[in-house]
């Protein structure tokens, strides 16, 4: 989930560096399309809402604002370079009012997902007219009767998909940049399909994927689509923020959350201990003990090996057990530097109760 992200980010400005955190907001897209016409509604009032909900979802949940949220059709001038270069340099054209990438002409399509080109079938999409190759996906979509469009040098259209991250990422992050994210399911064909336009294009593009797995309900990924989705605008209802930032983002990013009540009450208990002791050394002390310049080095060991949060989460109850002990001992001195400790690490997770 984002979440993820937001604690690598988190642990990158406590490493010491400088993070531009780009967010792109798809505000054009089929669904927004189809979604305005049935409500009668004007596709742009769609894409404001989509974007407050996520923006209000990512805030409840503590996540930091990007440093940036560019939105795609902010940035339809950035596309039509793009794709004017593409075309120059032989890996797009242009038929019936749309724009194709041509996957044959750029070697090494489709190394992320490590498939061969030879063995891909795709089926052309909806009104995509005019490919040489079926395979070929479309960057930009000539106008239809009732959608959105807009003026480019092949007439007029709109954005696929995949453009706008490449032509945003260009303009925002430059030539290269470090560390491109997204969930697991996104690796092809988007992310794919990112790479050879950005790479067509002249572009390094990303140096690492960050690829999240899902979060689950009875063994299926939770969606809109599939309408077993709790949003996270109904669950901080019923529960916590930071019980769910807590459950949400401290398993791995790599690992599949399979949400239940049950799951999410232990979260709830877990939490619960840590804040509990936050609370007794924050009372004896008498005032709120500062965090600790430094995490312990265990912690920052398990955080710079690929984002190890569970290990790292571990050492913050072994350091609340460590506290509780010493409180046991009526050793002050020493619960105090545990929870000194304890708000540090509690501080790169975005769980400090006495942040909120
Ligand atoms: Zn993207």
């Amino acid at each position: 989930s984002g979440l993820n992200f937001d604690i690598m980010r988190r642990w990158f400005a406590y490493r010491g560096y400088d993070v531009t955190f780009v967010r792109n907001v798809t505000d054009i897209d089929d669904k927004i399309i189809k979604k305005a016409a049935e409500q009668n509604r004007p596709w742009w009032s769609i894409g404001y809402d989509n974007e407050r909900a996520f923006n209000d979802a990512y805030a409840a949940l503590g996540c930091l604002p990007p440093t940036y949220e560019p939105r795609a059709t902010g940035h339809i001038t950035e596309m039509v370079e793009m794709m004017r270069g593409l075309i120059e340099r032989g890996h797009a054209y242009e038929a019936d009012g749309s724009v194709y990438f041509d996957v044959r002409s750029l070697p090494g399509y489709l190394s992320l997902s490590n498939q061969d080109l030879d063995e891909l079938r795709q089926p052309a999409g909806e009104g995509e007219t005019g490919k040489r190759d079926p395979r070929d996906f479309a960057m930009w979509k000539a106008a239809r009767p009732g959608e959105p469009s807009w003026e480019t040098p092949w007439g007029r259209g709109r954005p696929g998909w995949h453009l706008e991250c490449s032509a945003m990422a260009h303009k925002y992050l430059g030539s290269e940049f470090d560390i491109h994210g997204g969930g697991i399911d996104l690796i092809f064909p988007h992310h794919e399909n990112e790479i050879a336009q950005a790479k067509g294009f002249g572009d390094a593009f990303a140096r690492y994927w960050v690829h999240n797995a899902w979060v689950t309900m009875s063994g299926e990924k939770m969606s809109k689509s599939l309408g077993n989705s709790v949003l996270v605008s109904e669950m901080v209802k019923a529960w916590r923020p930071v019980v769910l930032r807590y459950y949400l983002g401290t398993p791995h990013y790599r690992s599949t959350i399979e949400y239940s009540e049950e799951s999410l009450r232990e979260a709830e208990s877990a939490y619960a201990r840590i804040e509990g002791f936050v609370q007794r050394v924050t009372e004896l002390a008498g005032h709120a003990v500062e965090p600790a310049g430094e995490v312990p080095p265990a912690f920052a060991e398990a955080m710079d090996d690929d984002l190890g949060v569970p290990q790292a989460l571990a050492i913050v109850h072994t350091t609340v057990r460590q506290g509780n002990s010493a409180l046991a001992a009526d050793d002050k001195d020493a619960a105090v530097a545990r929870l000194a400790e304890v708000r540090a690490m509690l501080g790169v997770l975005g769980l400090d109760p006495l942040d909120a």
